[in-house]
């Protein structure tokens, strides 16, 4: 029989409170924060919100969970995380759900993030059974020497509000299975998603004071994280500008970072691949996330030869795109994130279009909805260096078309830049392609292909867009110290 809208566990009302130390609880003063749906403004919960010493308490009870967790077997560790994944999938329908009326996302996209972050835990779980350490030939025959990996300790995390599961999924997972305790942060305006995370870890016997979450605002978060020297790292990902006050807060217990910042992507396309599949790509890296995706696409640099029928593909495609509240059947895109998110998409476009910039499709909010943040999916051309929208990370639905001719000109406008997260290439000619792979300044390159990011491969920025990677193997090794050990043997 189905379930009635009463019973269905996708339909009831959503956790709200704040875990410490295997406990759900309320803020120390019973302060609350309202959850907006950016679809129609209306409050999606009341979630508890710190306001002292949570934080603190959180790092403490992390403080004395580490022994026990990190002696675990690696084999142990990720039955749980295992057992993690197995959770959200089962959740997976209740927790997309959290996720597109907290965040605006498309119901289909919010699903796929939270198996996503599901693969990302079972991984995670796997692949610490492989952390092998290396025995290393001594130069002396009464000598040994080897390397052991050895947890970090206790881990801060802070994440931002676009993908509220996926995010938080690639800095516990890795640290858990290292043998790392975590104390937790999401966005404040995200925070129901990581609670659904939180529960699921918890039901699959995470042991009190692992994993805390603390929801609160976000600089008495780090002050803590930075003060306390039972905290051995923090893992960060947002801005660059935060990025770069981390770090030179990070200098005075020398605490390790796990950077991932802004980026600004190039999509370039030669003139031998297929233009109708490439559009096809192109529109859906784009407009993933309404654009507000740290590795989206947001500069596109066409061949001249294939320019006009890649920009007509574009907007027609673009035109198509259905754009709605995220719960509804069939919609593709949600609405913006944020009211600030609407002026700040709105001046790069008016920016560009004084500089002369031509507005194919799109260009402004969008009248067809009475409330949320709603921006009309945007294509633009006669695109030049100096519109901001070339220069300032867009995170936004703005597809900027300009057109190529060479090779090493392309290289260098598209390296042109402080960022370097990602970079998609379009080609089927495999010497284009190697020189593309081998000259961008990206820590992440799609070649043919506009959504790159897997559990099992290593994710991250060069330059100012990151220190360090997430995911796959060197995304575990970010949680443990190499201890060498160098052993004398008694002279017999
Ligand atoms: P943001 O302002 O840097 O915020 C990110 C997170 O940090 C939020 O949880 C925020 O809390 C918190 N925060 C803000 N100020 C802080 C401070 N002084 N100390 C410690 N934490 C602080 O970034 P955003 O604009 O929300 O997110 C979008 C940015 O994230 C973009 O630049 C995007 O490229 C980047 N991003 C990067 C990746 C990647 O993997 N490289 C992935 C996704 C997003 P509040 O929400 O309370 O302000």
């Amino acid at each position: 029989m189905p379930p009635t809208a009463a019973s269905d566990p996708t339909t009831q009302p959503f956790p709200t409170r704040m875990y410490i130390d295997g406990s759900w609880r309320d803020g120390d003063a019973g302060k609350t924060l309202a959850v907006i749906n950016p679809a129609d403004e209306s409050v999606v919960a009341e979630v508890a919100y710190a306001e002292g010493a949570e934080a603190g308490r959180a790092i403490e009870a992390a403080a004395r969970a580490f022994p026990a967790w990190k002696a675990l077997s690696a084999y142990d560790r990720a039955k749980i995380l295992k057992k993690t994944a197995e959770l959200m999938r089962e959740r997976a329908d209740r927790i997309a759900r959290a996720m597109t009326m907290e965040q605006g996302k498309p119901l289909a996209e919010a699903k796929a993030e939270v198996l996503h972050s599901a693969d990302t835990f079972e991984w995670f779980g796997e692949e610490a059974k492989r952390a092998y350490g290396r025995i290393i030939p001594p130069t002396n025959v009464s000598k040994r020497y080897y390397t052991i990996k050895h947890p970090v300790g206790v881990v801060g995390t802070i994440t931002p509000w676009n993908f509220p599961a996926a995010l938080p999924s690639r800095k516990i997972g890795p640290a858990l299975a290292a043998g790392c305790t975590v104390v937790s942060r999401p966005a404040d305006q995200t925070p129901i998603t990581l609670i659904l995370m939180v529960e699921c870890l918890a039901d699959a016997g995470v042991p009190p004071g692992v994993v805390n979450l603390v929801i609160g605002p976000a600089r008495p978060f780090a002050d803590a994280l930075f003060a306390h020297p039972a905290v051995r790292k923090i893992s960060f990902t947002g801005s660059t500008e935060v990025g770069k006050e981390l770090i030179r807060r990070s200098a005075d217990q020398v605490k390790r970072l796990s950077l991932e910042l802004g980026g600004h992507a190039p999509l370039i396309v030669f003139p031998d691949a297929d233009v109708q599949q490439v559009a096809q790509a192109a529109v859906i890296g784009k407009f993933r996330n309404n654009g507000q995706v740290c590795i989206a696409p947001s500069r596109f640099y066409v061949h001249e030869k294939v320019a006009k029928d890649f920009t007509e593909a574009a907007v027609e495609l673009t035109k198509k795109l259905k754009v709605g509240n995220g719960l509804e059947d069939g919609v593709q895109v949600g609405p913006m994130f944020e009211a600030r998110a609407l002026d700040k998409t709105q001046g790069l476009i008016d920016d560009a279009r004084g500089k002369g910039a031509q507005v194919l499709t799109g260009g402004g909010r969008s009248s067809r909805f009475e409330k949320g943040y709603w921006f009309e999916p945007t294509v633009l051309t006669n695109v030049d260096g100096a519109m901001k929208l070339m220069t300032d990370e867009p995170f936004a639905p703005v597809m900027p078309i300009l057109d190529f001719d060479k090779l090493d000109d392309v290289i260098a406008a598209a390296n042109a830049t402080p960022y370097g997260l990602a970079a998609y290439v379009f080609t089927n000619d495999l010497t284009v392609a190697t020189r593309m792979a081998e000259g961008l300044e990206a820590g992440i390159i799609g070649i043919n292909d506009p959504i790159p990011a897997t559990p099992q491969c290593p994710f991250g920025g060069m330059k100012e867009s990151g220190v360090g990677r997430e995911l796959g193997s060197e995304g575990l090794d970010a949680y443990f110290e190499t201890k060498y050990v160098a052993v004398g043997l008694r002279q017999s």
